[in-house]
């Protein structure tokens, strides 16, 4: 699933942007989606998207930790999977990579950027253009403190989560600056990004299955928002499968867990039996 077309009309909301994509692309029906088998795991290369799916959305995306719970199961998998794990985040690689305090390959903002070892896999470069769409966030933003605005490595995102009712503005004004500077609009939960164009989780995965470990694997991705669909796209088209986190909707993704609690349990549980 392609990016296209992201700066080509003016949205009611954020999530509307991105449903005719997924309608396009035989989103999967939402009464198929069983949970994935635990017997998935043992022969994964494992995906794994962060906010939403290993941890919980907190009200500001500064506000999350890593529980005790998670920061073992990530070893765990590491080790059962002989390295064929990685994170792959909207955030940025070197701030995931803080929270988790583990040597664990990250691809961060959206797929642009590969941390740690795998930089020579590729870094994107910053687009000028950001410092005028972080001013005209920030004067949106501008006396109301409900709105929050995030400078990022490759993308600014203005987050509406303390403030539904902003959400079409904010996302017009998303897609104006798109469209103004040749930027891509990245929607996601209670956000919008406007982030340098070329790259998404989709890429990053088929880039990191040319790779070994990551190469002897069949690729499973874990994710729960819009912006992990091409997550989930890439894995199916390499003989894999997506795995959405959270409630039901029209998904590329062939199975599905019902939150991160899940995600979780799913993950101990498989790390177990294929131990
Ligand atoms: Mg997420």
């Amino acid at each position: 699933m392609k990016p296209e077309n992201a700066n080509a009309t003016t949205p009611r909301s954020c999530e509307w942007a991105e449903r005719p994509k997924l309608e396009r692309g035989n989103a999967t029906d939402r009464k198929s989606m069983p949970e994935p088998p635990p017997a998935l795991l043992g022969a994964a290369s494992l995906f794994l998207d962060f906010d939403g799916t290993l941890i919980e959305i907190a009200e500001r995306p500064d506000a999350v930790t890593v529980s005790a719970r998670l920061a073992r199961v990530m070893q765990r998998l590491l080790v059962g999977l002989q390295g064929r794990v990685a994170v792959i985040s909207g955030r940025p690689a070197e701030q995931v990579g803080a929270l988790l305090g583990q040597p664990i390959p990250i691809v961060g903002s959206h797929g642009l950027e590969f941390g740690g070892d795998l930089a020579r896999l590729g870094k994107g470069s910053r687009p000028p253009a950001l410092v005028e769409a972080l001013a005209a966030m920030r004067a949106l933003a501008s006396g109301r403190p409900e709105l929050l605005v995030e400078d990022k490595p490759f993308g600014v995102a203005l987050h509406y989560r303390q403030c539904p009712a902003a959400e079409a503005e904010c996302c017009t004004l998303a897609e104006e600056l798109a469209a103004r500077h040749g930027l891509q609009v990245q929607p996601g939960k209670m956000m919008i990004e406007v982030r340098a164009p070329g790259g998404d989780k989709g890429t990053a995965i088929r880039t990191l299955m040319r790779e070994t470990p990551f190469a002897q694997g069949t690729p499973v991705f874990m994710g729960d928002d819009l912006t992990d669909e091409p997550g989930f796209a890439a894995a199916a088209d390499l003989g894999g499968a997506g795995i959405l986190v959270g409630e039901t909707r029209p998904s590329l993704a062939r199975y599905r867990l019902g939150g991160v609690a899940a995600a979780l349990a799913w993950l101990e549980s498989g790390v177990a039996q294929n131990a």
